[in-house]
């Protein structure tokens, strides 16, 4: 199978290394490939959406014309991972921290409301362990991260952390074929990789 990265901004390479990886502990044949246009999305099997800036990236897609094919990838049933700005770049509602609401360019495809920049500044990013559901306990780095404030169905909470400042937060969202995650889970393991492979595998 093909599996795809967007490769507009953020931590592509990761994530084309943690498809690799789960692949082969998975014992299944994939090539994992860099999106940066419409076309390259054809065929696909899995995707994932990486962290970086999510109004970089949102306003990128937008210009290279990929915005609404990749809108209707995701929505056709590709399972997809979005981690961390790519979450963002899902999610249905979103609002900054500080600034409010930031009028992005949104795929907007995940029942989930979003608040960017949820637990301060750069300085304030930290590391946690975190029990995920259906996929188990992963080292979860969070960096700049988001929160997901609310989440409605057929999106559901699949993890949470309980932090010092921002109190009990979803970190994790399940919606359909859809994994999204407010940390980084291509920086630690590839717990998650592996899922959205095993689904486009029929397994999961
Ligand atoms: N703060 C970034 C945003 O809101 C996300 C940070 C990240 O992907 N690590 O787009």
């Amino acid at each position: 199978m093909k599996v795809g990265v967007l490769a507009l901004q953020g931590d592509v390479e990761e994530h084309l290394e943690a498809f690799r990886r789960a692949a082969a502990e998975l014992n299944i044949s994939a090539e994992a490939v860099r999106v940066k246009r419409a076309d390259q999305l054809d065929g696909l099997s899995a995707l994932a959406i990486p962290g970086g800036e999510s109004t970089t990236i949102g306003k990128l897609a937008q210009r290279l014309g990929i915005l609404d094919r990749l809108r209707t990838v995701v929505e056709s049933g590709v399972p997809t991972l979005a981690t961390c700005a790519g979450a963002v770049l899902l999610a249905k509602e979103v609002r900054d921290s500080v600034v409010g609401p930031t009028g992005q360019p949104l795929l907007a495809v995940l029942n989930a409301a979003v608040v960017r920049n949820a637990y301060g500044r750069q300085r304030d990013s930290f590391e946690a362990n975190v029990d995920v559901e259906g996929i188990g306990t992963v080292r979860a780095v969070f960096i700049r991260a988001p929160i997901f404030a609310k989440t409605w169905p057929p999106a559901r909470a699949i993890a949470h952390v309980d932090h010092p400042r921002a109190g009990r937060a979803i970190v994790a969202v399940r919606q359909d074929h859809v994994l999204a995650t407010a940390f980084h889970p291509e920086l630690t393991t590839t717990a998650f990789h592996k899922a959205v492979l095993e689904m486009a595998a029929g397994r999961l």
